[in-house]
């Protein structure tokens, strides 16, 4: 149940500043900006800050993480997403347990986010907000885990979704929603756990 990942990055480092430009009308009117460090760090951060300047939500993933990451990442994020092996990288603490999944969302939050959330695989995740510093630890259903590939992209992705369909639904159940549309990713092989390739998802989570 467990992955290995060999990352070939490609023509992902061809995107450049001239192809985010093309695409400013679409950033700028979007409800959600989803980013990651899978094209050059730099566009990235552009493409937040250029949502940000629309009052666009920003979602943040540091992933593949990177140890040097620019501290405007944070302070751009709306919502700063890692998971455990990313959080160690940035912050240099082994994520174990609940309470260091605590520390290392505190440490990120003061970075600059808004909130954070680290993913803790089989145990859900755990979020922090700066409106109400408490952590809150999500936890995911009990699934049998064959192929947990792309288990935080699947995450990542529910919850744009969320964000930019169901805006009204606290953060708490979204990031709960979000667990649940992951979890049911890892129940097979690859990541295809969205309608239209899984027809039989719970419509509550619609
Ligand atoms: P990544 O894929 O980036 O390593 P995680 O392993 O933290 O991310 O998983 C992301 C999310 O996927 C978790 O927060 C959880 O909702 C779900 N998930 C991952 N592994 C499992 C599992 N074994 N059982 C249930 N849910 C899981």
């Amino acid at each position: 149940g467990q992955n290995v990942i060999v990352i070939v990055p490609g023509a992902n480092l061809l995107l450049d500043f001239e192809d985010l430009k093309r695409a400013s009308d679409v950033i700028c009117k979007a409800k959600v900006v989803v980013c990651q460090l899978e094209i050059t760090p730099s566009v990235s951060l552009e493409a937040l800050k250029m949502a940000r300047a629309s009052g666009v939500k920003t979602l943040f993933n540091p992933a593949p993480a990177l140890a040097d990451l620019d501290p405007q990442f944070y302070t751009c994020s709306d919502i700063f997403c890692c998971n455990e092996t990313e959080a160690e990288i940035l912050t240099g603490i082994p994520v174990g347990n609940l309470e260091d999944a605590e520390k290392v969302g505190r440490m990120l939050l003061e970075r600059g986010c808004k909130l954070v959330i680290v993913t803790l695989g089989a145990e859900g995740c755990m979020m922090i907000s700066g409106d109400k510093p408490i952590p809150k630890h999500v936890p995911a259903g009990k699934v049998r885990a064959v192929d947990t590939t792309g288990a935080g992209d699947s995450f990542v992705g529910a919850l744009a979704f969320y964000l930019a369909y169901y805006p009204k639904l606290s953060m708490e159940e979204m990031i709960r929603k979000s667990n649940r549309v992951a979890s049911v990713s890892v129940e097979a092989q690859g990541t295809q756990s969205s309608y239209p390739y899984r027809k039989d998802l719970p419509q509550d989570l619609f």
